[in-house]
């Protein structure tokens, strides 16, 4: 039991499966569809003719470059940097030559092409000089912060978020639990499970390190009841790494349980509060992947430069999850899964759910990239006519974030922002459960997107305005301050003529005194 902050209240966290867990709101019983990509084990995809490295980064920010066209890179060289915001850094993914930075179909909702580094590798793979952290057991936590900020990770869970931030705001506020989240609910995606049999002892060591970075007392993984031979793997990792205190519970599986509030809430019956983070309850949250990435920055120094990639679905013929290289186009990948079969007819970079259509094949793995799912014609559902809402109320009954998606939907069409946002837009995670289930074909995820943007849109607007205004009434003070300055600078110029004619005419005066006398005198 461990105290709640927001409360004082106890927090018990369920420590075996089956025992205390609890219930997220809505979610939905989905086929898994993972089984196919699982049957093979990862295997190293082959370094590409070119490696198209997006400069973009979380937030669709865009990184600097620091390198020009013709240099010359090692593996893990810095190539472009967010000078302002730690862990906006992109690394070189091998050795090779700048061939050109420039503009290219990258992997985004938007569709829009972004700038990238573009990399002729050498076939070398010779790193860059790293600076791994010497003993991570007796390291100060701050260098173990500062070498997660170095490797540039970010959530590989599909979120991006970067990892140095979140571990810093965890150590800054205190946590008392690490929560890994090994809960891959999306089906056909199969990376974390894939990881999680294949390397479980990096995991386990990536979750040591965090704890000591952000001073948790204790380690939970979270991992989902159908993945038995993951179980197995990381009990006996934990056993390895005399880790005891590492517990490994088993939770439902249930859409969208892996979504970060939702684990939470699985794990300690407690809700994130609305606009809040894990943090809020003393807890941190990461991704079981992005717990490799730790032990791999922190051990070797090694940054983020490659992923565990899952190729799946039946538009492609040999369904796998491939180890890639960031950059490295998707058409790349495909060929190294044997090709598409006859019936491929649309990309999805993600999963069913939460993934979004890619135009093209040469865009390139990013580190959000955790599927590429290559779907048939069959597969895909017809777009059918929207029809109007007929109130039944089957969205808000499968929303896990506890909203009314028909009235949201509302809103956002009738541009009402302010009540949009009291009704929990920011609170949507977009997991599509509600589009899932709404009889009427209301593209409800489409509509909340499209609100979350357009508030961004006015943020980004409000910000730009306050700017501006600060810059005008800047200016106006400056030349009020000018004004007087001058007003003052003439005052004090007109004074001193002033007591100078005085003078003159008291001179004047004694002069003619004295010439007065002299006259007398004579
Ligand atoms: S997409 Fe948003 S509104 Fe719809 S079910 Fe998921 S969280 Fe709720
Ligand atoms: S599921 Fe669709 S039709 Fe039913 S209330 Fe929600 S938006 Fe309306």
């Amino acid at each position: 039991m461990i105290g709640n902050p927001l409360n004082g209240d106890p927090i018990e966290i369920a420590r075996q499966a089956g025992k205390r867990l609890h219930h997220f709101p809505g979610g939905l019983r989905l086929r898994h569809n993972k089984k196919v990509s699982c049957e093979l084990p990862i295997e190293r995809a082959p370094l590409p003719p070119r490696l198209f490295v997006p400069l973009r980064l979380h937030g669709g920010r865009e990184a600097e470059p620091v390198v020009d066209a013709g240099q010359r890179v090692l593996k893990g060289e810095p190539v472009g940097e967010l000078r302002d915001d730690p862990g906006g850094c992109v690394h070189a993914p091998t050795s090779g030559t700048v061939s050109a930075i420039t503009r290219h179909p990258v992997s985004h909702p938007s569709g829009l092409d972004g700038r990238c580094v573009v990399i002729k590798p050498d076939g070398l793979d010779r790193w860059t000089t790293l600076r791994p952290v010497n003993d991570w057991r007796t390291a100060d936590p701050g260098a173990l912060r500062a070498a997660i900020h170095r490797a540039g990770i970010v959530g590989l869970g599909g979120a991006v978020f970067p990892t140095s931030l979140k571990v810093e705001e965890a150590s800054e506020r205190g946590i008392h639990t690490l929560i890994l989240n090994g809960a891959e609910c999306e089906p056909y995606i199969s990376c974390d499970e894939m990881l999680m049999r294949e390397q479980p002892g990096s995991i386990v060591l990536g979750a040591q390190i965090l704890q000591r970075a952000v001073g948790a007392e204790r380690i939970v993984i979270a991992i989902e009841d159908q993945m038995g031979a993951v179980l197995e793997a990381l009990r006996g990792a934990v056993r390895e790494a005399r880790a005891e205190h590492i517990d490994i519970v088993r939770v439902t599986t249930i859409y969208p349980e892996g979504g970060e509030k939702q684990l939470v809430q699985v794990l300690t019956g407690l809700e994130v509060p609305s606009g809040g983070r894990p943090t809020d309850l003393g807890l941190l949250c990461q991704n079981v992947a992005t717990a490799t990435a730790v032990a791999q920055a922190v051990t070797e120094g090694q940054p983020l430069v490659e992923r565990v990639v899952t190729i799946t679905g039946n538009g492609v013929r040999r369904p796998r999850n491939l180890l890639a290289a960031i950059g490295t186009p998707i058409s790349s990948l495909i060929d190294q899964c044997g090709g598409y079969t006859d019936g491929a007819a649309r990309l999805v970079l993600g999963g069913p759910m939460m993934g979004y259509a890619l135009p093209s094949d040469a865009n390139p793995v990013i580190k959000a990239a955790n599927c590429i799912l290559v779907l048939t014609a069959e597969e895909i559902r017809p777009r059918q006519p929207e029809l109007p809402c007929i109130r039944c109320g089957e969205c808000a009954r499968v929303c896990p974030a506890l909203l009314q998606p028909m009235h949201l939907d509302w809103t956002i069409r009738n541009g009402l922002w302010e009540e949009a946002v009291e009704t929990g837009l920011d609170d949507c995670i977009e997991c599509g459960c509600c589009d899932f289930v709404c009889p009427s074909h209301i593209p409800l995820v489409d509509w909340f997107r499209h609100g979350k943007s357009e508030l961004r849109g006015r943020e980004l607007e409000r910000r730009r305005a306050a700017t501006a205004r600060q810059r005008y009434e800047a200016r106006a003070a400056r030349l009020a301050r000018q004004q007087e300055e001058r007003r003052r600078q003439r005052e004090e110029k007109k004074r001193a003529l002033g007591d100078d004619a005085a003078r003159q005419e008291r001179i004047a005066a004694a002069v003619e005194r004295a010439r007065r006398r002299r006259d007398g005198d004579r």
